[in-house]
Formats: structure tokens, sequence, C-alpha cells
């Protein structure tokens, strides 16, 4: 059996070691633009920051590859796909499959304006674009963040951390709408512009003019304007589907998969980033690795396991501040749940919990990391939470304990 793997990331790399696991005797290529094996890109603003050196995030070197008789071919681009003659070419030769599997991620959204491929406007994905954003931050003054999601925050941490004075810019009235409330996202502003970093928000840029001394100056519609000697843009991913979509395959925001992580042609499966699975692409790790066994098993036997979604979970990471957000956790209408909240101003802590009836559906741990893990599977496997309700935040509740009573 010969298997084929486009992308060595999270998705990729996972995928091809269920496939060596379980098929011992396959041919297992893997093809990566990027000129490094597997590295944690949540560590990039560490990196970024110069907290971690680029040894410390690879999850495997090359040697790992090797020892798995795993094919790795970097710094080679994926160009074309031929589903009818399950051909692909990479760099300047054609390789054969008999199973495909798209793991190619995402790269970073352009903001639709003018100016964004100026030098100086940079986006964060990959090792390579951290190097360019450190070395153009040596000995530079300020730098303007369009975009405060996680992303646009942790950058904005980790160039302040290399001294460089920060503004963070979003159009949203307040920090991670998506994820936080007014009440969890005020104690989060609090805390990024305790570190120094401007926020401005409710502001949309529409353009980026270099200046005669080099410095950026980003217009809001506004009419206001501000200037930095770099920009980044942190506004949100783009699968990377035009490889597929020009082979044919049915894609939306996406590459559209099945239950069993199959796309629309029947010997190629996606997972991570790229892929889409009911109207979703998760552009979250966890997704990208439930996803990837998903689809390693059924490219061995057909139909083997089925994916059933990944409950979203983000942690902010670099600023000091515990804050993960575990599914929904701010329901468009709150009146058909029950919402439970806990706070203490003075510890700067806030929790909330959001119930559909008996089960967990969503939480927020600011200020704490306790729970978060056995949280995060209450909420994926649905427990029953009658009998914990009223004690859930506190922090004396041991829901490691709950949860091994109550897991099957
Ligand atoms: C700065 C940052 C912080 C993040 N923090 C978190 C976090 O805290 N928690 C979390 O869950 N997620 C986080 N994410 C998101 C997470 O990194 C992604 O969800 C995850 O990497 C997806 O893995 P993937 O394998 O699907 O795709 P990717 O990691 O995007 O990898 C795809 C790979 O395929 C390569 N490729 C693309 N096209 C081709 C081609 N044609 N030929 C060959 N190779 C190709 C790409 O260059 C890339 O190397 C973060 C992302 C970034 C950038």
């Amino acid at each position: 059996m010969k298997f084929i793997v486009i992308g060595a990331s999270a998705a990729g790399t996972t995928a091809a070691q269920y496939l060596r696991e379980k098929a011992p005797k396959a041919q297992i290529t893997v093809f990566t633009n990027e000129n490094y094996p597997y590295y944690g890109r949540p560590r990039l603003s560490e990196f970024l920051a110069g907290e971690v050196e680029l040894q410390h995030i690879y999850f495997h070197d090359k040697h790992w590859y090797k020892n798995n008789r795993i094919d790795l071919h970097m710094g080679t681009a994926v160009t074309k796909i031929v589903p009818e003659n399950h051909k692909i070419l990479a760099g300047k030769k054609t390789h054969s499959y008999d199973k495909l599997l798209l793991a190619c991620g995402a790269r970073a959204r352009d903001l639709p304006i003018e100016g964004v491929h100026r030098d100086g406007v940079f986006a964060l994905r990959s090792v390579a674009d951290a190097v360019h954003i450190r070395q153009f931050a040596r000995g530079r003054k300020r730098a303007v963040i369009l975009g405060a999601g996680f992303l646009g925050i942790e950058a904005a941490s980790a160039l302040n951390k290399l001294k460089l004075g920060v503004i963070l810019v979003d159009t949203a009235d307040r920090l991670l709408p998506r994820f936080l409330d007014k009440e969890g996202a005020r104690l989060l502003q609090d805390d990024v512009e305790g570190l120094g970093i401007t926020v401005m928000l409710g502001e949309a840029a529409e353009s980026i003019a270099t200046m005669q001394n080099k410095m950026q100056k980003v217009r809001f519609q506004s009419g206001e304007s501000v200037k930095g000697s770099l920009v980044l843009i942190a506004a949100g991913t783009v699968p990377n589907k035009e490889i597929a979509q020009s082979a044919g395959l049915v894609a939306n925001k996406g590459v559209i998969v099945d239950k069993h992580m199959r796309t629309s042609s029947p010997d190629i499966y996606a997972a991570g980033d790229v892929a889409e699975f009911a109207g979703i692409c998760s552009g979250i790790v966890p997704a990208a690795l439930e996803q990837a066994k998903v689809a390693a098993t059924n490219m061995i036997i057909e139909d083997a396991l089925e994916y059933e979604g990944t409950v979203p979970i983000y942690t902010l990471k670099g600023l000091g501040v515990d804050l993960t957000c575990i599914g929904l956790t701010v329901p468009e209408d709150e009146g058909e749940y029950e919402v439970i909240r806990v706070e203490d101003r003075e510890a700067g802590a806030y929790k909330k919990a959001v119930f559909q009836k008996d089960t967990l559906v969503g939480a927020i741990l600011f200020g704490t990391r306790k729970n978060a893990v056995p949280l995060n599977t209450i909420i994926s496997k649905k427990l029953d939470v009658s009998s914990i309700k009223d004690s859930l935040l506190d922090q004396e509740t041991n829901l490691q304990e709950f949860v091994k009573q109550n897991e099957e």
C-alpha cells in the first residue's frame, strides 16, 4: 500500500505515525513546503519572544521520520493532484498513491486593504515568519497588531517582551467576543493593558502606508490612524484548499469531508485546518489530531472509524494570565441555557459555566487553570452534571474524581 500525505504538521505527522503503526509494511511519503519537520505552531509566540529556541519546539527531528520509515520531503510543495490517475506532482517529480491525505493546513488571512504586502507588514503562521519578524523587530520601537484574537494577543505579548511598544487593535468592542463575555473581556483587557500594551477597540483598518521615515501608518475607517515600525496582521486563517479544488474536489471554506474524513474523491482524505466537517474548519490542534487518527484509520480499513467533532478549547499563553475557554462560552441567546458565574475581583479570577439542562456545554476559567482538563472531558463526553451543578466551579471541587467515577 502506498500512502502520500501533504503537510508535515499536526495532522500530517500524526496521521503518518498512525499509518506506520497500523500498516507496518506500507510505503509512507510525506511532503511539506516548509524547511522544518513537525513543530508546535502554538509555541511560535514564545519563539518570537526569544523565550525558547527552535530545537525545543520541534516534536520530531528528521531522524524520527527515518526511524519510522516515513519518507519526509521538506521544502517540497505538492503542486498538482490527479485523482483519476492516483498521482501527485511534487517538485518536478510525479508520485503515485493508493490513498492520499490532504493535511496542508491553513495560511494567515490577508486583510482586504491597501498596503498589506509592504515591507514591515507581517503575519505569524510559520517558523519562517517568526524568524523574519524577530529580525525586523530588532532595534524597532513600536508595533501595531491588527486583530486581537488569541494569536494577536499572544503576539502582542511576545513583541512587548522584545521591548517594543505595542498597539493592539480590533474591530470588535471587546477582547475575544466569541469566547469571553463582558466580565471576562474586561478582566483580560486590564491584564493586557497592565503589561503596557495599548488596546484600541472598535477600529477597522482601511489602509497601510509606508512613510518617508519607513514607519508604517495604519489608517482606520473612523479617520483615526496609528504609526508603528512594523504591522502584524492577525486576522484569522484561510484553509489551503486550492490544490484540492483544482483537482475537482468539493470545497467550501475548506475541503469538505464526511464523517470518515473522506473528501468527494474516494481515495483522498483530509484532516486538520484544511478540512471542513459539518460546516466547520476547526483551526485547533486537538481537532487536527483527532481527525488525523480517523483519516489514517480509514485509509487503511475503509469506514473503520467515525469522527464525532471536537469540543473547541482555547488557552491563552505567554501573558502570565491563565485563561481557558472550552466549548460554548458565549451563547447567542443565554435564555436557552443556565449560566453560573463566579467572580473574585480581588484575585482577578472569573469562572463561568454554561449548562444545557443537565449537561455542561461550555466553561471559562480565568485566573486559574485548575480543573481545565476534567472540564474539557465533562463537556466532550456530555457527562450528566446534575449532582454537582452548584459546586462545579468551586475551587475545592475535585472534578478529576467526578470524571473518574462517571466516565464509562
Ligand atoms: C501562532 C499560532 C498559535 C497557535 N496557537 C494554538 C493553540 O494555542 N492551540 C491550538 O489548538 N491551536 C493553535 N494554533 C493553530 C494550530 O497551530 C493549527 O490548528 C494546527 O497547526 C493545524 O495543523 P495542520 O496540520 O492541520 O495544519 P498546519 O499546521 O497549517 O500545517 C500544514 C502544513 O502543510 C504545508 N503545506 C501547505 N500546502 C502544501 C503543499 N501544497 N505542499 C506541501 N506542503 C504544504 C504547510 O506549509 C504546513 O507546513 C496556533 C497557530 C498559530 C499560527
